[in-house]
């Protein structure tokens, strides 16, 4: 407690009528300021001072009133409990005083027994005691409402950039990716599924749809439960080109469970799917007649013997097949009198007009130097003597124009046999199908024999 007063004697009487209480245990401990410029410098020092006694009239009829606002103003001590103590009633204007400053309490010296003195004192320790602990609450308070405030901006921040991150990197992304949501609608998606489908409003026309490896169903092509489905399909792209697509899609559940709709992401494979296409033809074809190489021929007849189709339309399951052999007669005088490159001519035009009587199932391979084989899947013995008999007449009536204008014609012996799926091998096919040929050129040749 502070005590402010010009007259020493006030001092040690205020000393005297609180010699004797105390409260919670403790004498109040009493510091003396003789002026109001003193108390000012006390107060300057110690803001932890709970309660001052002030005389009005000091240095000036109202220096303790000045220092009255000093103490609330410019300290800004709002705790700190300030009773005024008049010498004399009617000295200070009491009304306006209690009005005008911010004080506690307002009492004449004559008034404050020593009992009334502690009372005051007490019920301003205590009513400090509150101010301060209320000043403390709010103090952490507010502290924790600063900190939690701090931390969900940073949340929010780090959120933020999580989002633009992913925002960026799908927007980037050189494949097309979406999200499909309850309702059906492209409610996400980025630049190249913008560019890709510019119509995806009115839906997407996915054609084809092939199972890719991992995939389910067969027809199924939209995912359930939880799990991720594959598969190929093509689309025509804005530039009306086919183009060949992986698709990955998977459901996306809302956090209370519900199915939210699909998200999916596309990988263009035209191109690989045309490298394969080509890297394929490159492995399986013979340049220089385009008929297949000798190691695809005999690929095609292993697979048609163990009864794995080589012909989607065609029934092969224990069915009849053919392989023809065909060999051109008298080849080498073509080379001797025309030279090898027409040698050559002749071997294309002559494959050409092979390939003018198959059917799509039908293939041609090359198995040597002018000789080949023609393997028909689904036809008869019957169909297969026909057809060779068709194929011998068609190479005997071509006619092939060099491009010097020199003209020349062909024969071609062929030996005919019977492929049964299960149960005959690669090695007895060719044999008969030799034989047959062999005895083709030996009855004469541009002639059929079958075995
Ligand atoms: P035939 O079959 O009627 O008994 O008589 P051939 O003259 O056709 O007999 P052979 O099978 O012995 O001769 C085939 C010739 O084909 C030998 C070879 O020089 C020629 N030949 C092989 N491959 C090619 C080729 O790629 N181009 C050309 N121009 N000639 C080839
Ligand atoms: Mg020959
Ligand atoms: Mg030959």
């Amino acid at each position: 407690m502070l005590v402010v007063d010009d007259d020493e004697q006030v001092h040690a009487m205020t000393r005297v009528l609180l010699k004797d209480f105390e409260f919670e245990g403790r004498r109040f401990a009493i510091v003396s300021a003789f002026s109001a410029a003193e108390a000012r410098e006390i107060l300057a020092e110690r803001s932890d001072l709970p309660v001052v006694l002030l005389d009005v009239v000091m240095e000036t009829h109202d220096a303790g009133l000045r220092l009255v606002h000093h103490i609330r103003r410019d300290l800004g001590n709002r705790h700190i409990r300030i009773i005024l103590r008049t010498g004399q009633p009617g000295q200070a204007p009491e009304r306006e005083a209690i009005v005008a400053y911010d004080i506690n309490d307002y009492k004449s010296k004559a008034e404050l027994t020593a009992q009334k003195l502690f009372t005051s004192l007490v019920g301003a320790v205590r009513s400090w005691r509150d101010l301060v602990t209320i000043e403390t609450l709010n103090q952490s308070l507010e502290r924790r409402v600063a900190e939690r405030t701090a931390e969900l901006e940073r949340q929010t921040a780090v959120a933020d950039e999580q989002r633009r991150f992913i925002e960026n990197l799908v927007e980037l992304m050189p494949s097309p990716v979406w999200y499909r949501d309850a309702a059906g609608r492209y409610a996400l998606c980025n630049r190249a599924f913008r560019e890709l489908f510019p119509n995806a409003a009115d839906g997407i026309e996915w054609t084809s749809g092939r199972q890719a490896a991992g995939g389910r169903g067969e027809s199924e092509q939209e995912p359930a439960g939880t799990a991720a489905i594959s598969f190929e399909t093509s689309v025509e792209g804005p530039d009306g080109d086919a183009r060949e697509l992986l698709v990955v899609k998977r459901p996306l559940t809302a956090p209370n469970g519900e199915e939210a709709g699909v998200i999916g992401i596309a990988t263009d494979i035209t191109e690989r799917r045309r490298m394969e296409h080509e890297l394929h033809r490159l492995a399986t074809t013979d340049p220089l007649s385009g008929a297949y190489n000798r190691r695809h021929i005999l690929d095609l007849l292993e697979r048609l013997l163990s009864g794995q189709g080589i012909a989607p339309d065609i029934r092969q399951d224990g069915g009849a097949a053919c392989l023809i052999m065909l060999d051109i007669d008298h080849f080498k005088r073509i080379n001797d009198e025309l030279g090898h490159a027409a040698g050559d001519i002749a071997i294309r035009r002559a494959v050409e007009e092979i390939r003018n009587h198959l059917r799509a199932a039908d293939h041609i391979g090359r198995i040597g130097g002018e000789e080949f084989a023609i393997l028909l899947p689904g036809t008869s013995y019957a169909d297969g003597t026909a057809i060779a008999e068709r194929l011998r007449d068609g190479l005997a009536k071509l006619t092939i124009t060099l491009s010097d204008g020199r003209r020349f014609q062909l024969t071609g012996s062929f030996g005919l046999t019977e492929v049964r799926p299960l149960g005959d091998s690669v090695e007895s096919v060719l044999g008969r199908a030799d034989q047959a040929l062999y005895r083709a050129k030996a009855l004469g040749r541009n002639r059929v024999e079958a075995t």
